[in-house]
């Protein structure tokens, strides 16, 4: 058995990043400044263009895009049971009403076809998730939203690095934010982007993400900069610092990299443990997996322990794990709210009591992935009934 814990989760830095942090402070530019500038730069050219404003997370990208849009109190937002509290939280924040649609067993993403059951007069947005990295069928999505008018705001917190039919998600003329936090596949340790699919709405977006500051207002302390700045609306503060930026670049410099090894060290799960009784996690031909997440599923009905026991047993040898998500409709606070009850998505229901994110990072060794694999089938085959 391993004799050191393997943590769930751990983010690839290095000696790169800590001499562009250092170089960052040395510039005495800590905030928003040139290099948030250029990590903007950058990331619009790794998604083909795009208007992409960097942010102080996903959560404020997702807010934002809602806001801009005009979605507030009286309107219905169509999203996921399957998803992290962010994902409904910036929905209840602009005064709209989230409404829920479950998933597909196979992906864990929104089920698309029963989207349309859902719409009504007042839907205003869609807001799907790419649940683990597999990207949703994106023609279908694009269909609706042409069909019913409607706002996208993509949650791609886990789709950095994502593709639909080789082309990557955040370009496909959707409101689409990513996360960087710690955990997430490009990390600035906090920290977001938003994809603006309308520049006119980017500079809006941009006023409201610095306290509703006029544009530009962001280097008046520089010799370019003016002390004279307007308020044009009640804004947040939402904007990445200089800091993260340079974090964010060098992980961008080695985002390839980094994907392949977490294509690989999926290739040897899914070789080690393709003869169990667990499901492995699909990939449909029109996706290319970001493997931010590894969701195996149990098949609980073959084996004589829980999935909870399963993730204790895990931990009894060395191996952390985790599990995404609780389903929304089952937290108190929105069952409250909303009156949403146990067995109302029974998909997303089935998924969580089977799930266990193994962990799966670039800095995971050969050693580790084998540890890992070991693990499982030593535990599945133990405990088969
Ligand atoms: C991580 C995550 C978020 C939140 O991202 P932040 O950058 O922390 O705001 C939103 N949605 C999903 C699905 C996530 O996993």
């Amino acid at each position: 058995m391993r004799e050191h814990f393997l943590p769930y989760n751990l983010p690839d830095l290095g000696p790169e990043e800590e001499d562009a942090v250092i170089q960052a402070l040395r510039s005495h530019w800590i905030s928003r400044g040139p290099l948030t500038q250029k990590f903007e730069e950058e990331l619009s050219q790794h998604l083909h263009g795009e208007t992409v404003l960097a942010l102080a997370s996903c959560t404020a990208g997702m807010h934002l895009a809602l806001l801009a849009n005009d979605i507030g109190p009286g309107d219905e937002v169509i999203t996921t049971p399957y998803t992290f509290a962010a994902s409904v939280n910036v929905i209840i924040h602009v005064g709209a009403t989230p409404v829920l649609v479950d998933i597909e067993k196979d992906t864990g993403n929104i089920d698309l076809s029963m989207v349309e059951q859902a719409i009504t007069d007042k839907t205003k947005a869609l807001l799907p998730v790419h649940y683990a990295g597999h990207a949703v069928d994106m023609r279908q999505l694009n269909r609706l939203r042409d069909a019913y008018h409607l706002v996208v705001v993509e949650d791609a917190a886990h789709a950095m690095a994502s593709t639909y039919q080789g082309q990557p998600i955040g370009t496909f003329g959707n409101f689409t934010a990513f996360s960087f936090y710690a955990t997430k596949n490009l990390t600035t340790g906090e920290g977001g982007a938003l994809v603006v699919p309308d520049p006119e709405l980017a500079d809006k977006i941009r006023i409201l993400s610095l306290h509703g500051m006029s544009r530009h207002a962001w280097n008046r302390y520089s010799a370019q900069g003016s002390w004279v700045y307007q308020i044009e609306a009640a804004g947040f503060k939402y904007n990445m610092t200089d800091l993260q930026a340079a974090l964010g670049l060098v992980q961008l410099h080695k985002l390839t990299r980094m994907q392949k090894r977490r294509q690989d060290i999926a290739r040897q799960f899914a070789e080690g443990l393709a003869d169990l009784p667990v499901i492995l996690p699909t990939q449909r031909d029109y996706a290319e997996h970001a493997w931010h997440l590894y969701p195996l599923r149990l098949i609980t009905e073959a084996l004589s322990l829980s999935r909870d026991q399963f993730i204790e047993e895990l931990k009894v040898r060395n191996i952390g794990a985790s599990v995404h998500f609780i389903p929304i409709h089952l937290h108190p606070y929105y069952q409250m709210r909303y009156g949403w009850t146990p067995g109302q998505f029974p998909n997303a229901e089935q998924f969580f009591e089977a799930e266990v994110s193994l962990p799966l990072y670039p800095s995971m060794t050969d050693d580790d992935v084998h540890d890992v694999i070991e693990a499982v089938r030593d535990i599945v085959l133990s405990h088969s009934r």
